[in-house]
């Protein structure tokens, strides 16, 4: 089975030199024609462009997506734009370069971007990103195609060229002989596991962020956001600012950590990964009910869940969402109680902390559970999140 990693890289364009930040401005106007090509070839499943560099990136994409059908799924039902695709080289010493679209330049820690009609563009590669991709190679995974969109910044709205490197490589899918089921709660309730055979459940835990630190900051944020309004000290408002990237570095430090751990008991286990995600329905519900505000702040983990999965493709190890009940009985089936402490009672007589009901209820349904585990597919999980 072929899988894949993709490693994001990111330059604001404010923070280049202005020679490169002419040339993005440039590759905006070819990703907007591209665009208007891709929009115009899924509907109608016409030519693809005679002329260069369109000629290029259409060939590109439609060999990286096999494409077709994804763009008129993507493209024209939801209203997502695909990058601009490169056939790519990674030199990790002294190869040769074979003038590919994406130069990465290991020795030299820069990456090329050419092929696109406007001259060279060079962006530097940071430390942590050349350990990534040795990291890969070390895997057994070789650069397989890069891709390269000009955007606006999630989180501040700062206009960036994002680069993305796939990489692929093959792995034997693990054969599951148990489930391992991952329960996402509310981060302060934590990421609930537990490991199940046939009819009973193997080993369990909790994965939690520090819930005080995170408590802490958020706090401290909303204190320097509210004198930052009131205020209009500019010192106040960066420091808000600081405190605010340091809270998304210690949670994303922390879905990094436990997608790796979750993804490690997958395989020492053998086991296929069952994640119990809320829907959209429970989240709002949630979101809405009897939280305070910093509580709600923790419940994005969206992310996190995609870590995981592609984490989980990448070895071998099957990934699939289920829900799985939490407040039926797994004995009897009746809907049962809630108490303040976030135990569960049926009127049969079981009651149980609520986090360990849907690890009983996979034990239940074990059979069917452990049978068709579904991969997700990750090159256009990695061009959705876009
Ligand atoms: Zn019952």
């Amino acid at each position: 089975m072929k899988t894949y990693r993709t490693l994001v890289l990111k330059y604001r364009v404010e923070k280049l030199p202005p020679e490169a930040a002419e040339k993005i401005a440039q590759l905006l106007k070819i990703q907007q024609e591209f665009r208007r090509w891709a929009e115009e070839w899924a509907r109608s499943g016409g030519k693809t462009p005679e002329q260069r560099p369109l000629k290029y990136f259409a060939n590109e994409f439609i060999h990286a997506a096999r494409a077709l059908e994804w763009l008129k799924d993507r493209v024209i039902k939801r209203g997502l734009r695909p990058p601009l695709v490169f056939d790519a080289q990674l030199r990790l010493d002294s190869e040769r370069d074979v003038s590919r679209g994406v130069f990465v330049d290991v020795p030299r820690r820069e990456v090329r971007i050419r092929k696109w009609g406007g001259g060279t563009i060079v962006l530097p590669l940071s430390r942590k990103n050349v350990e990534w991709i040795k990291e890969r190679v070390e895997e057994g995974a070789a650069l397989a195609f890069a891709m390269a969109w000009v955007g606006r910044s999630r989180r501040n709205g700062a206009v960036a060229l994002y680069v993305a490197l796939v990489f692929r490589r093959e792995v034997k899918p693990i054969q599951p002989r148990r489930l391992l089921v991952v329960d996402f709660n509310a981060l302060h309730n934590g990421v609930v596991y537990a490991v199940v055979e046939e009819g009973r459940v193997l080993r369990k835990g909790v994965l939690r962020p520090d819930v005080i630190k995170v408590l802490q900051l958020q706090q401290q944020i909303a204190r320097l956001d509210a004198a930052c309004a009131q205020r209009e000290d500019d010192a106040i408002c960066r420091q808000a600012a600081a405190l605010k990237s340091r809270l998304w570095r210690l949670l994303r430090q922390w879905e990094d950590e436990t997608a790796k751990k979750i993804v490690q008991l997958a395989m020492q286990y053998k086991a296929s990964i069952i994640a119990d995600v809320p829907d959209d329905n429970s989240i709002r519900q949630l979101k809405e009910g009897n939280y305070s505000a910093e509580k709600k702040a923790m419940l994005n983990f969206g992310r996190l869940r995609r870590r995981i999965r592609e984490l989980a493709e990448w070895h071998g190890a099957p990934y699939r969402e289920e829900r799985l009940y939490s407040t039926v009985c797994p004995l009897c089936g009746g809907k049962m109680e809630e108490m303040p402490d976030r135990r569960v009672k049926c009127r049969c007589g079981f009651t149980a902390h609520r986090d360990e009901v849907p690890a009983l209820w996979a034990v239940k349904r074990y059979k069917e559970l452990l049978q068709t585990p579904s991969f997700s597919n990750l090159i256009l999980a990695a061009v959705e999140s876009i």
